[in-house]
């Protein structure tokens, strides 16, 4: 490795901020910055990084921890702060305040990474070049694209502009969280909490069974009169499905039904009425429809979703390069999934790291893994305190090309229990500590 080996490039920064900000190449051309390169050494490339959510965030830290001096890498996120979707179905329960999974970017940019609050409003991959909303036009020789989901409104007829205002999907965390949080507290005692789930793969496959749990032992404590109904377009419970219903039989008895095999097809956001594909109509005082989901728009719009019914992006799995558009990484909720692997917070993490070390490899000449591990664990809270898991270990399959799980690998709880409640609240203080600090 000696012969790569990267001496620090000192830079003298006229604005303190964009100093702060771990300010680079990136920006060279704008006003607001003078760099004075003052011993050139071997810069190996500029990494721009789409979305800094949890596959984002933490592909850019890695880049930077492992990639140093040599690599700028530049991270732009549309939003102030990050939010985190894990722990917010406590949210709807009126355990936790949004406030509380809300964090700032402040400590990857202490890690000098140049992090931007700004939206993509394209990539051309052929040019290299990505546009924005406010800033000005970069280039770039690696990008990362990391934009999560976005959802197929159209596949529910009546879910328009104006419905989406009533019936929410709160299923990415922010806002609608926090509205979501208030028409429960509207409804009144007697009422119904109907959620639908879309057929997988969607984002967090245990997570709406998680928010039909937490709300239904908010509703038993508040408004026992209640009732919470999960409509599931598949054929059963896509993760934990043992765990699950043996909690709804022993603590929400009477207040929680799952329904299998109900995919929404319309809505009357007026009258608060569900259509299905069975002859059954579902009325309901909170209605939380989850739409199919695809990835991200900004994948979708440079033309990276070439799979799964041009609803995800494939990628080498190996390097997370789209298998459409060479030096383009896309990772995180977005991809076009391996067996099992679940779009999780926790997995677009792992992605993030396994990008960024092949991303840093290949930047500087070297091999990259060629058998690179993914893990995963994904809590469930089942009441304000209590909670389950599973967890799993993938590796690459050369022969396949693709992600297995190890077998005899991870496995689930035995039972809910506070213990694993105190550890799900460490996996979230310890992801968010990996990703973005
Ligand atoms: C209720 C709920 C509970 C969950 N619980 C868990 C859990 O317990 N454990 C777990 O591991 N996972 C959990 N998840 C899943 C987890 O949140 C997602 O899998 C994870 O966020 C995916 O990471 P990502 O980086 O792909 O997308 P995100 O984290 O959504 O990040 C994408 C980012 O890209 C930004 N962005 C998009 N487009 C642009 C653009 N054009 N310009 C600039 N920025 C852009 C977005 O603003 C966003 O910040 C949960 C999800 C939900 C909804």
């Amino acid at each position: 490795m000696s012969d790569q080996s990267v001496q620090p490039q000192r830079r003298r920064l006229v604005g303190a901020a964009l100093a702060a900000a771990g300010a680079s190449s990136f920006l060279a051309g704008c006003a607001t910055e003078q760099q004075a390169p003052a011993v050139v050494t071997r810069k190996l490339g500029r990494v721009l990084v789409v979305g800094g959510g949890y596959g984002g965030a933490t592909a850019a830290k890695y880049l930077k921890k492992w990639g140093g001096d040599a690599i700028d890498v530049m991270l732009v996120e549309r939003e102030r702060a990050f939010v985190s979707c894990p722990l917010s179905n406590l949210v709807l329960g009126g355990h936790r305040k949004i406030e509380d999974l809300t964090m700032s970017y402040d400590g990857l940019r202490r890690a000098g990474i140049l992090t931007m609050n700004d939206e993509v409003l394209s990539i051309d991959a052929a040019k290299r070049t990505v546009a924005f909303q406010k800033l000005a036009t970069q280039t770039f020789d690696r990008i990362v694209v990391a934009p999560g989901i976005d959802f197929n409104f159209g596949a529910v007829q009546g879910l328009n502009a104006d419905a989406q205002k009533r019936i929410l999907h709160a299923w990415k965390a922010g806002p609608q969280t926090v509205e979501l949080r208030r028409q429960l507290e509207a409804m009144p005692d007697g009422g119904v909490f109907a959620i639908t789930i879309p057929e997988a793969p969607y984002r967090c496959p245990p997570g709406p069974y998680e928010r039909a749990s937490v709300v239904a032992g908010y509703l038993k404590a508040n408004k026992p009169r209640s009732k919470v109904l999960i409509l599931d377009a598949n054929q059963d419970v896509t993760s934990k499905g043992p765990l699950f219903k043996r909690v709804w039989n022993e603590q929400y008895k009477g207040i929680l039904e799952y329904r299998a095999q109900h995919k929404v097809t319309a809505v009357d956001a007026k009258a608060g009425v569900i259509k299905f594909d069975v002859q059954e109509d579902v009325k309901a005082q909170v209605l939380n429809v989850l739409p199919p989901m695809r990835a991200g728009a900004i994948a979708v719009q440079t033309g990276l979703n070439n799979l799964g019914s041009n609803r995800w992006c494939g990628v080498n799995y190996l390097n997370f390069e789209s298998t459409v558009a060479k030096d383009v990484h896309v990772l995180g909720d977005s991809i076009q999934i391996a067996p099992a692997m679940p779009k999780s917070g926790h997995m677009a993490n792992s992605h993030g790291k396994v990008a960024a070390a092949a991303i840093v490899a290949e930047l500087s000449g070297w091999p990259i893994n060629p058998a690179p591990m993914l893990t995963n664990t994904c809590y469930s809270f089942i009441d304000p305190k209590m909670a389950i898991h599973v967890a799993s270990v993938h590796e690459y399959v050369a022969a396949e090309k693709t992600f297995k799980t190890v077998a005899g690998s991870g496995g689930v709880s035995t039972g809910p229990t506070e213990l694993e409640g105190v550890y799900a609240l460490s996996w979230a203080s310890n992801i968010w500590a990996d990703s973005l600090s």
